[in-house]
């Protein structure tokens, strides 16, 4: 991943007493929030173009406590579905299940949510709105200045008239995967090695399996799908490469449908199954921005990196990266180097899952359990579910040990299953 070029201490008026956020998605309203708890002025620019079905509706355990910090936990479980932890299929007879319980102790809850997303970011709306922030309802529009600074357009300020026509000392982009920053200052980025698209929609009628809430990773023959258990339905998606895509069929409905009755798991716990919305499509490219930050403006959530829709970091991330912004407002390299560190090292822990490796290791491990059934069996065992576990909750993801320890692990022959026989293609 490239490293930031900046490293000197920049420009902006410290301290920040006005801020423009752009975008009203989780990551721009949660800084919206945090920086109006601390007193500062707050615009938020939106175009409202959020449509009525948006992914990211599987949350990690790391979440509740941002969710706690904004006073938004009790509203959030009011709608949420709680979600006991993870489990992964391939093909009819295996399953590798992640039990948040596993946590117990650590720094996060032992539980997380899948979250209805339309009215889940209306909390973080109104909550934005309740301490103070301001909204501008319109796309904004921003031009570059010089070669390395940026400012909101003449008549995107003017809609801020409280600005008295002065340009906020901080310009945040929380456009999402807009990348209006990076765009307009042709930044490059990295590009991850999957070029995926999603297909998704809610469903009734699907058998869901116990705990109540699990979420479901399947394997499907191209790519992988995802079941989430909302309150009132099931969240059903699938995520494969456009060749792979493009086999199933002509339309969305084609390939979704498709996807869905080719697969022995989906097809039989689908049999009843009625399609209650739209289907939604994503293209989800893996791309973190060179360059996070500048004079006087800066990137949070997606827009200044997405990472995979394998794990739900990317809620997670929008949330924290406005927890991180707070605690670097004066120190904005600062802030860019800890968000590439975070993003890289989700990256790394979900390749151990596309690639299969992760789960030989779970194979060998139960091998050994089952052939040798004894206490430092056992308790070796357990450690590493709660290893990877800490790292998948986020609570530990960026964690040295954890990521030595996995490369340990990972050192080819000592398994007893191939990686490749369980790898997602
Ligand atoms: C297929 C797929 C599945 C996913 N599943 C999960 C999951 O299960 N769990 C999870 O945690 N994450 C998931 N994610 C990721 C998650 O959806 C995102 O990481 C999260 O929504 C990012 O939030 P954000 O606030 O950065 O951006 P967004 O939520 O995209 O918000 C950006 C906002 O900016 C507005 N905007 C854009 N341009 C302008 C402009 N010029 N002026 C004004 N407003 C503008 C947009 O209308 C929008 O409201 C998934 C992503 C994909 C692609």
């Amino acid at each position: 991943m490239g490293e930031c070029q900046i490293t000197n201490r920049l420009p902006i008026r410290n301290p920040i007493q006005t801020v423009g956020i752009i975008g009203s998605g989780p990551a721009g309203t949660t800084l919206a929030s945090l920086l109006a708890m601390k007193g500062v002025e707050v615009t938020i620019f939106d175009d409202g173009r959020r449509p009525d079905l948006i992914v990211g509706e599987s949350l990690i355990p790391a979440v509740v406590p941002v969710l706690r910090k904004l006073g938004l936990e009790e509203r959030a479980a009011a709608i949420c579905q709680v979600k006991p932890g993870v489990s992964f299929t391939f093909g009819v007879d295996e399953k590798v299940e992640f039990c948040f319980q596993s946590l117990a102790g650590s720094t996060v809850p032992t539980y997380a949510y899948n979250a209805p997303r339309p009215a889940f970011d209306r909390l973080f709306d109104a909550r934005a709105d309740e301490l103070g922030a301001k909204r501008v309802r319109a796309r904004a529009k921003i031009e570059r200045v010089g070669g390395d600074g940026l400012r909101l357009a003449g008549e995107t300020l003017a809609q801020a008239p409280w600005l008295g026509g002065r340009q906020p000392d901080l310009l945040v982009d929380s456009t999402g995967r807009s990348r209006l920053f990076a765009r307009t200052m042709e930044i490059p980025s990295e590009v991850g090695p999957r070029k995926d698209v999603a297909y998704f929609a809610h469903y009734e009628g699907f058998v869901e399996e116990p705990p109540r809430g699990q979420v479901i990773i399947g394997r499907l023959a191209a790519g992988w799908g995802w079941r989430i258990p909302l309150r009132d339905c099931l969240s059903v998606g699938v995520v494969m490469n456009k060749e792979d895509a493009a086999q199933l069929g002509t339309t969305t409905e084609e390939r979704l449908e498709a996807a869905i009755s080719r697969d022995p798991v989906l097809a039989a716990a689908g049999k009843e199954r009625r399609r209650i919305t739209e289907i939604a499509t994503y293209t989800n490219y893996q791309l973190v921005s060179d360059r996070g930050h500048g004079p006087g403006w800066v990137m949070t959530g997606d827009a200044f990196g997405f990472v995979d829709p394998m794990l739900s970091p990317g809620m997670f991330l929008a949330l924290h990266s406005a927890e991180l912004l707070i605690e670097h407002l004066d120190d904005l390299p600062a802030y860019s180097r800890e968000m590439r560190t975070l993003i890289k090292a989700w990256m790394e822990l979900i390749q151990y899952f596309y690639d299969g490796r992760i789960f030989a290791m779970y194979h060998s491990g139960m091998e050994l359990e089952r052939r040798l059934p004894n206490r430092i069996i056992q308790t070796l065992h357990r450690f590493f579910d709660r290893k990877i576990a800490a790292m998948a909750s986020g609570a530990s993801t960026t964690s040295r040990f954890g990521h030595g320890m996995l490369r340990i692990m990972s050192v080819p022959g000592s398994w007893r299953s191939d990686p490749a026989q369980l790898a997602i293609r």
